[in-house]
């Protein structure tokens, strides 16, 4: 890898193994009275943080790299991870740097989490964001722009300025230019995926969570144009995948490596959602609240903890397989993800419709073993590899 490659993977592996949050201490230090708070899965307003001069912060559990001590006392056995993770990392004084945190309404999971946070942290901020599950502007767009008026508040009141008109108009234009960033990653890793492989481009995405977005965007930037310079990337004999269940609890960074190794080029992907949530550019000039409301009802993409109507459940998935020219679907979720979960029956039924070849598993986010993963994403690469020639 070229030195100035090689420095930048490592930044972003940096920021990834950063569970103490020292990018945003350093960030919060620089100029006095800088206020930053956290965000869950899956998705937040970013915006209005960012128009308050509040940095957000996506906190996604511990991954692979915590001890959970304290954390697991606190759940009963059978439901997900990140929230173990979560309440280790607050009570271990990682979280401490924050003003705050939102837990968006992904699930009853997530929902808890939030009025245990306000047990835990009394007189800490704390709010429940309850996106609508309504798309009727009249409906859920008026409750929608109620919300965000509470938020704003809220937020004018922590950072101790108001949020004006021009400053959220100049957060959703930095927003739109993260978004398109994204977005034209994710499309120059669908054309060539071992160019951009996804172990290298997750931790790309995942330096999101705590850099301010213009710094990620530049950060994306210089990923898109030095990735492609590299001459030892080269084709190989692989199988293009969609990876599908992974937008709330991450897996290990281990796992898409597996896959990788394995014989999977990942071509779409679920991954860290909340940052692809919209997707397209918000409109920047007139009511910036309405624009975000309109946005939501109108751009928000297709995921399990977002209603959508009977029938059009898996037109998104097989959408995205015919558009990235994959050749078959791996759904990989969290063990006991009830939004993941539920949800498959109903996209492999979409899938089996058109014929298109799926294989599933499910991961914690501290998966230390992957020899049954390889065995069976290696399998399924080659079978659907000969099906395809078949
Ligand atoms: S991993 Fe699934 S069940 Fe757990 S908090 Fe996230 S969405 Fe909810």
């Amino acid at each position: 890898m070229k030195p100035e490659l090689e420095q930048l993977v490592h930044r972003a592996q940096q920021l990834y193994e950063d569970l103490d949050l020292a990018a945003v201490r350093t960030w919060k230090q620089a100029a006095p009275g800088r206020k930053a708070i956290g965000y869950m899965p899956i998705y937040v307003p970013r915006e209005l943080m960012h128009a308050a001069g509040i940095l957000p912060v996506g906190i996604l559990g511990g991954g692979d790299r915590l001890e959970i001590i304290r954390g697991d006392a606190y759940f009963q056995s059978y439901i997900c991870h990140i929230p173990r993770s979560t309440v280790e990392l607050a009570l271990s004084g990682r979280l401490d740097v924050l003003d705050g945190m939102l837990f968006p309404s992904i699930g009853d999971v997530i929902r808890n989490l939030s009025g245990m946070w306000t047990m835990l942290f009394p007189g800490r901020y704390v709010r429940y964001v309850d996106v609508p599950q309504n798309f009727d502007p009249k409906v859920g767009g008026a409750y929608w722009r109620r919300e965000l008026e509470t938020l704003q508040g809220d937020l004018t009141r922590l950072a101790g300025r108001a949020i004006k008109d021009d400053d959220l108009r100049h957060s959703i234009a930095i927003y739109n230019q993260n978004r398109q960033a994204i977005r034209e990653l994710y499309q120059a890793r669908s054309w060539q995926p071992w160019v951009y492989p996804t172990s290298e481009l997750y931790l790309f995405l995942r330096a999101g969570n705590v850099l301010p977005p213009e710094e990620h965007t530049e950060l994306l930037r210089q990923y898109l144009k030095l990735a492609p310079l590299e001459e030892d990337r080269k084709e190989k004999d692989h199988s293009r995948v969609v990876l599908v269940g992974m937008f709330c609890e991450q897996p290990p960074l281990g796992l898409l490596l597996t896959l990788e190794r394995a014989g999977c080029w990942i071509v779409d992907d679920d991954l860290l959602l909340g940052m692809r949530w919209l997707t397209g550019e918000v409109e920047v000039e007139g009511d910036p609240l309405a624009n975000l409301v309109t946005a939501f009802l109108e751009q928000s993409t297709a995921t399990a903890s977002r209603y959508q109507p009977e029938g059009d459940r898996g037109r998104a998935l097989v959408e995205s397989v015919q558009h990235n020219v994959a050749e078959g679907v791996i759904f990989c979720a969290p063990s006991f993800c009830d939004p993941a979960l539920l949800d498959q029956p109903m996209l492999i039924a979409a899938l089996d419709r058109e014929s298109i070849q799926h294989t599933q598993f499910k991961y914690s986010e501290d998966t230390g073993q992957f020899a049954v993963i390889r065995e069976q994403a290696g399998t399924f690469s080659d079978s659907i590899r000969l099906w395809s020639e078949a």
